[in-house]
């Protein structure tokens, strides 16, 4: 499953393609969604915005479409009117004279006006965005103290879109490290110190994940370890998928747990229980 780096790129990449140009032709698979083709057409899209798992494709006439891939669901960017072989089924298709961004298998596409976009049961459920880079640090403390959140496990917080939205499972675990948190305590449970470096942790590494195409490492090091030979999967992460291997702060040996469902990897030195 992707996560909000990933999400974000993808985002980026279909807007490089096909936001602020004209757009040759619009397409919808679903029969109520027609009549918004030829109107979207006279459009340009002037941003397209990642919200958890789920994309606003945003028009300068003020309307958004609001896609959420759910599992299945894929976006490839092609040559115009270039389609992949695929047994999958287009659901919406932007078309530039170069380019075109094509949805497939989604199955929840919507196209709301900005009241709607502000009252939608999904987005507006979600907390702070880590990888938009209008949300702060102060914002990801207030969630972390708030009464809501402050007596729940950093595993199960960390997952949850309602607490911070983008996170995933190799971020939760790689947060978790650098704050030096032991994954199953509490916010309350931590000290100022710890719950700053989580805020902190929080966005740096999703923003650093973004930018890097996944490596949550300090980069320095990490190509230091690519120039030794190191495998990618090893030079990566600071913890996540790598049990057995030593800490690449104190050497001591990464365990693997399985906390919210999920693997999580944490240093029992820097992250003591
Ligand atoms: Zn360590």
């Amino acid at each position: 499953m992707p996560e909000g780096p990933e999400i974000r790129r993808a985002a980026d990449k279909i807007a490089k393609a096909v936001a602020h140009k004209p757009l040759s032709s619009v397409f919808f698979a679903f029969e109520h969604l027609k009549a918004y083709e030829s109107l979207f057409q006279e459009q340009q899209i002037i941003a397209i915005e990642p919200y958890g798992k789920a994309l606003l494709t945003q028009f300068d006439g003020g309307l958004s479409v609001y896609s959420h891939n759910q599992l299945y669901g894929v976006w490839m960017v092609r040559k115009a009117f270039n389609y992949p072989e695929t047994r999958r089924q287009l659901r919406m298709a932007f078309h530039t004279e170069k380019k075109s961004a094509l949805l497939y298998s989604a199955s929840e596409i919507e196209v709301l006006a900005p009241e709607e976009v502000a009252a939608h049961p999904f987005l507006s459920k979600l907390g702070p965005d880590v990888v938009n880079p209008n949300t702060t640090e102060a914002e990801v403390l207030d969630q972390v103290c708030s009464d809501r959140f402050r007596r729940r496990r950093f595993a199960g917080l960390l997952l949850d879109q309602h607490f911070l939205c983008g996170l995933g499972n190799y971020l939760r675990s790689e947060i978790a490290f650098v704050a030096r948190i032991y994954p199953n305590k509490r916010p309350m449970d931590c000290s100022d110190e710890q719950l700053e470096a989580l805020g902190k942790a929080a966005i740096a590494i999703s923003r650093q994940s973004c930018e890097t195409a996944g490596i949550t490492n300090d980069p320095a090091l990490a190509a230091e370890l690519k120039e030794r030979g190191w495998r990618r999967r090893d030079y990566r992460h600071w913890v996540f998928s790598r049990a057995g291997q030593s800490c690449h702060v104190c050497g001591t040996e990464i365990k693997k747990v399985t906390l919210a469902g999920r693997r999580a990897y944490f240093c029992p030195c820097c992250q003591p229980e």
